[in-house]
């Protein structure tokens, strides 16, 4: 059994803030409990419909069922209101939910790629960029970066599921410590790859605690700019491997492979000087969403200096 843990390469301080007890919502549904009929609304995959938890038609199956927190919400994934219990009235849409909704569509479609600037949506979109950037926390409760890193996180986690599955592992993938832990807990991996960002809590938990279950795990963690002093904290937690990002599938599996040549020693990717600087100023400059003049603040260094490196083109590593 293996076990692929990432989320989250990001800025993913916060998680989705706005989240339901999905079990609890289930039971509002169930006994069409009137406290709950503003509370959230339930919609069903097979009818693509979204309903009031006190609707008068038939419950669904539980395993189509899907909670959100708003009209608003539901239509973003695709669901219409329902006619009998008119989950709408008496809540007007939000304005940006139209915004919104591009936004994410513009945001998936470029998962795979580098991070994009907000400046860059709202451009695409056809909206200031603070009036976005409300809308997405308003809606979503989250900015689009966050909601980028979620989804670049999320695309990363299948990539590697995949090739991990295509060497004839068997996969876990999960999206917290606490689903980590919980996996790990049930039946303990042989591999494990642990992002040391997670949306909530520390990557470090995660390599603790399989340790702890198993001390025999080989543990590969992947690790972003400006946090090796966390990596080798990992190493003496008792991690194989440490990686720095981005990282491809191709690597990963190359440092579990590698373990007979370096069983004790980490491996690790080292990075030109000059691509660290690259990367580092790419990531500062997306964290001001692309303000030059705040980025070169942040990083000290003259607004022109900042633009002349910009202006070259990146290392390869
Ligand atoms: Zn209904």
């Amino acid at each position: 059994m293996n076990m692929a843990t990432n989320t989250a390469t990001d800025d993913m301080g916060a998680s989705f803030p706005r989240s339901l007890d999905p079990d609890a919502c289930w039971a509002a549904v169930v006994a069409r409990d009137p406290g709950a009929a503003d509370g959230f609304v339930y919609a069903v995959a097979s009818t693509k419909i979204y309903c009031r938890p006190t609707c008068p038609s038939r419950r669904p199956r539980r395993a189509l069922v899907e909670f959100f927190t708003t009209p608003d919400l539901a239509e973003l994934s695709g669901f219409r209101p329902c006619r009998r219990c008119r989950p709408r009235e008496g809540r007007q849409p939000d304005p940006a939910a139209p915004h919104v909704q591009r936004a994410c569509a513009f945001l998936d479609a470029r998962a795979d790629e580098g991070p994009v600037t907000l400046a860059a949506i709202a451009r695409h979109v056809g909206v200031a960029p603070p009036l976005l950037q409300r809308g997405f926390v308003r809606l979503l409760g989250i900015s689009p970066r966050q909601y980028a890193a979620a989804r670049r996180a999320e695309r990363f986690r299948e990539r590697l599921g995949r090739a991990l599955t295509a060497r004839g592992c068997d996969v876990r993938a999960v999206a917290s410590v606490e689903e980590a832990l919980a996996a790990a807990a049930q039946d303990s991996p042989e591999l494990a790859v642990v992002d040391l960002k997670l949306p909530t809590g520390s990557g470090l938990d995660v390599v603790r605690a399989l340790h702890a279950i198993d001390p025999t795990t080989r543990i590969v963690v992947l690790t972003g700019y400006g946090s090796i002093a966390t990596a080798l904290e990992s190493v003496k937690l008792g991690a194989t491997h440490y990686l720095t990002k981005p990282v491809d599938a191709d690597q990963v599996m190359a440092a579990f492979e590698g373990r007979d040549v370096t069983q004790d020693r980490p491996t690790v990717a080292v990075p030109s000087l000059a691509r660290v600087e690259w990367e580092h100023i790419q990531r500062v400059l997306n964290d001001c969403d692309g303000n030059v003049s705040q980025a070169a603040r942040l990083l000290g260094i003259h607004r022109r200096s900042l633009q002349r490196k910009l202006s070259k083109f990146p290392t390869a590593r």
